[in-house]
């Protein structure tokens, strides 16, 4: 399968790569794009080529849920930008952390997780703790804390890279000593940075997860999640690989054990169709970010300096706790950024005033949205475990579009009147 990238191709720049990546095998009619392939089921030469296909020792396809050839394509692309080796699609960024850790944790194993996930990641853990496998959260500002939690049941050590709503930046690098020393598998969610702005495998992450409905789809029309293996972890050392997916070659254990135990049996198939809307939209992640990134930071100085709000929670400003280390991580802090208002500012009615910004949900759209965080997104958790995350009742969450920066900075200055 077209999952890795011919060496002449990973050389290029970040955007050449993808937007020549389809072209690196040959494409029906000379097709710029790899088309919407919405087959089921496949036809072989003979008896002997579906056997070969259906054992792995011949390249093909077997049966859609496991994938077909547009979502490969995706896949060459994800592992381009992650300088990996292989990379396994999901329809959603949840099925694809759902995927990874069902496939590869065993009740009975630990793992140490970041208190400042995103909410469903939070909620998935929980699901895994009832199922037999413990967790421990660890503020992952903090290498010591996540090295203090290792025990010798721990596989997994899982953090993101930029928290959601209140932006605490991980320790990354060091973590990824801390997990090369102790030999756990090193997990990182690189959904809020994407590859562009930070490439986990230069931090030492084992396995890299984006949700691809974030920015890099980027334009909020279609849902999907990667797994990426960058090929660092040696497999031989992880007790929970099956032995029927040790026939590959080693680096390609894991991503096999998730392709099979993780999407083909849970069945969370990205379509064809939405692996076409995010291979386009990854065409421009680059030039999307770096705009979305820059209004960030324009729109998170001009509130900081604003009267009426009390606090900013973004890295790319000097106040941050981890404004330094996120400088010597990421390419730019990111395009989301939280803030609270002062008491004489009902968070809702500020809201309401605003005319551009779009109320939802949603993030790393080309729009910029805004969100209440604690009566929404991070309701369902309690009031105790939104404190524990730093998490006030007023929060507001923005992420920030590319919309032209001065209607962004009019419509948040007429709101706050
Ligand atoms: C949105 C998000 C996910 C989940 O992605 P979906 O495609 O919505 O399932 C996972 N991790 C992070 C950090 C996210 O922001």
């Amino acid at each position: 399968m077209a999952t890795d990238m011919t060496n002449t191709t990973s050389e290029r720049g970040f955007t050449t790569a993808i937007l020549h990546s389809d072209r690196a095998s040959p494409i029906e009619h000379g097709a710029l794009h790899k088309p919407l392939h919405l087959s089921v089921a496949y036809g072989y030469a003979d008896a002997h080529e579906l056997a070969a296909v259906f054992q792995g020792r011949q390249p093909g396809y077997a049966y859609g849920r496991q994938g077909n050839p547009t979502t490969a394509a995706l896949e060459a692309k994800v592992t381009a930008m992650e300088r990996g080796v292989a990379t396994v699609c999901f329809s959603t960024g949840m099925a694809a952390i759902g995927a990874l850790l069902l496939a590869l944790t065993r009740g009975g194993d630990h793992v140490v997780a970041s208190r400042y996930l995103f909410g469903n990641t939070t909620s998935l853990f929980s699901t895994l703790e009832a199922h037999g496998t413990s967790v421990t959260y660890v503020d992952a500002t903090a290498a010591h804390e996540v090295e203090a939690a290792i025990t010798p049941a721990t596989r997994i050590v899982f953090v993101e890279t930029i928290a959601n709503p209140r932006t605490q930046v991980a320790d990354l690098a060091r973590i990824g000593e801390v997990c090369r020393r102790r030999g756990v598998l090193y997990v990182v969610d690189n959904t809020m940075t994407s590859p562009w702005l930070f490439r986990p495998v230069d931090c030492g992450a084992d396995l890299v997860v984006n949700a691809l409905t974030k920015y890099i789809g980027g334009h909020g029309n279609a849902l999907g999640g990667a797994v990426t293996d960058t090929g660092r972890y040696d497999w031989t050392r992880y007790p929970n690989i099956i032995d029927t997916y040790k026939s590959a070659k080693r680096e390609l254990w894991a991503i096999q054990q998730i392709r099979k135990k993780g999407l083909r049996d849970f069945g969370a198939t990205l379509a064809a169709e939405q692996a076409h809307h995010l291979s386009v939209g990854a065409e421009t992640l680059a030039l999307r970010l770096d705009r979305q990134c820059a209004n960030a930071l324009v729109l998170a100085r001009r509130l900081e300096a604003h009267p009426r709000v009390r606090a900013v929670h973004y890295p790319g400003l000097d106040s941050h706790p981890q404004h330094t280390l996120a400088k010597s991580l990421f390419r730019a802090a990111g395009a989301l950024f939280s803030f609270e208002l002062d008491d004489t500012v009902d968070p809702f009615a500020f809201l309401d005033r605003l005319r551009l910004v779009v109320l939802s949900s949603n993030l790393g759209d080309n729009r910029t949205l805004a969100i209440p965080v604690a009566h929404t997104i991070f309701w369902e958790m309690g009031p105790a475990r939104r404190a524990s995350m730093g998490i006030a009742d007023s929060l507001i969450r923005v992420s920030v579009g590319i919309e032209d920066e001065a209607d962004l900075v009019a419509d948040f200055e007429q709101a706050l009147v």
